[in-house]
């Protein structure tokens, strides 16, 4: 579709993951495309401060509709395939991270049987849904079983006192960051892209055939309109809706969620399964290899709520004497589940970095309360109101999937 005939101009609200997925595809169909990021550079806030897991929708097994799990599949089972014609196969320089464990948690919401029950029905609906040719996912196969571990097995690199269970899923992650630099880079190069920072969008104004925007930048206001406009702000996302006249009916939460990356000697963490804890307010580990971690503990890492029409303004980096005591209680907590780690973490420290993105998704109630609407992820992508289009991917692992939705939509519009 490269080089086919202009097809208006579009202005990409937010220069994140989901913004410059959106304004890759709507570049390739030929839309001339205004992408606005408020901070200096794209690229730098959730849609690589995040795990890079690729949910295959376990972590959404309280949603027994299975709606989440088969977003997520969805999301997942085509990731890869668009980023390829975005990136010209560049993703193949990124590696998978080790498979995930599930660790079931003595406290979790579900109990280990029940889990088992459902992950072999969301093994099910990938079967279904990817069918029964390749599959292009970082060489991992979604239809693959979820096996529970014999005890010795998973005594090896967690603890049964305080996991009633250890499940292997064929669900992998990759690094966020070095999938960033490949996105900054094209972004950056695609002709039919004018990349903006420094300037915040302010206020929409939708009209019957153009959308005004009007952004700030070095202390000037100037407003533009344009054939389409894409929210992709994320942590702006209401309260650019409200001006555009668009209002949510259920309540949403925004959640900053504080973790540590860590690069240690590739030997260290050579053989440590990437592992999530469930189901309930646990926590993550992630390796993506090359001594490369990810560790996220959400009792000491989530610090802040708000169910405001804006986030406040969380700092993502802590002052070091915060970070260092963030560092201590996430080895900590993940330490207790995983005694490897534990053993470690005296080691890992001096290579954590401390970094934070923020959580948006519906639901008034944290992920302990088992009627909390965060254990859904199945409403989101694209809201809109005539030429205005409120982009919501609910998770990383949608927004390509997203991306391409919104552009058809577009397209469907100017053919
Ligand atoms: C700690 C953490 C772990 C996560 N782990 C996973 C995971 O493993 N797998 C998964 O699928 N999902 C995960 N997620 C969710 C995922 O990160 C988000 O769903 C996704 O990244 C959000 O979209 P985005 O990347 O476009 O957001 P962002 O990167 O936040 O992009 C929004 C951009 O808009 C800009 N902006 C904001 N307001 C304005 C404005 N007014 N004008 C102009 N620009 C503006 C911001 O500066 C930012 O660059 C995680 C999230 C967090 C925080």
């Amino acid at each position: 579709m490269l080089g086919g005939s202009e097809r208006g101009r579009v202005a990409v609200l937010g220069g994140g993951f989901q913004g410059v997925c959106c304004a890759l595809e709507l570049a390739r169909r030929g839309w001339d495309v205004r992408l606005i990021e408020k901070r200096p550079d794209v690229l730098t806030q959730a849609g690589i401060q995040n795990e890079g897991k690729l949910h295959l929708g376990f972590i959404f097994s309280n949603d027994t509709s299975f709606r989440s799990a088969e977003t997520m599949l969805r999301g997942a089972l085509s990731f890869a395939r668009h980023l390829r014609r975005w990136l010209d196969n560049g993703i193949d320089q990124l590696g998978a991270s080790t498979p995930f464990r599930y660790g079931v948690h003595r406290d979790s919401l579900v109990s280990a049987d029940e889990l088992e029950a459902r992950y072999r029905k969301i093994t099910g609906l990938a079967r279904t849904l990817a069918g029964g040719g390749s599959v292009d996912l970082f060489g991992s196969d979604p239809r693959e079983d979820v096996r529970r571990l014999s005890d010795s097995v998973a005594g090896e690199d967690f603890d049964p006192a305080m996991l009633s269970a250890v499940f292997a899923t064929p669900e992998i992650g990759i690094d966020p960051e070095a999938l960033g630099d490949l996105l900054r880079a094209r972004v950056r190069a695609e002709p039919r892209i004018t990349v903006v920072t420094d300037c915040r969008a302010e206020t929409v104004e939708p009209g019957p055939d153009r959308v005004a925007v009007r952004v700030s930048m070095d202390g000037r206001t100037d407003t533009e309109s344009f054939d389409h406009v894409l929210n992709c702000t994320w942590e702006d996302i209401v309260r650019l809706d409200q001006t555009a006249g668009l209002e949510r009916s259920t309540p949403w939460m925004f959640r900053i969620k504080h973790f540590l990356r860590v690069t240690a000697a590739e030997g260290a963490t050579r053989r440590m399964p990437s592992a999530s804890f469930v189901l309930g307010p646990f926590g993550d580990v992630v390796n993506y290899g090359g001594g490369a971690l990810l560790l996220s503990w959400y009792p000491a890492g989530c610090l802040g709520k708000s169910g405001d029409i804006s986030p406040p303004p969380w700092p993502r980096v802590l002052e070091s004497g915060d970070a260092e005591t963030l560092a201590r209680d996430i080895l900590d907590g993940l330490g207790q589940l995983m005694p490897t780690l534990a053993r470690d973490a005296e080691a890992l420290l001096p290579h954590a970095r401390q970094r934070g993105g923020i959580i948006f998704a519906s639901g008034d109630t944290d992920v302990d309360d088992p009627a909390s609407k965060l254990h859904e992820r199945h409403a989101v992508g694209r809201r809109s109101a005539g030429r205005y289009h409120s982009i919501d991917n609910g998770k990383w692992v949608l927004g390509p999937m997203v991306a391409v939705e919104t552009a058809d939509h577009l397209d469907g519009i100017a053919r």
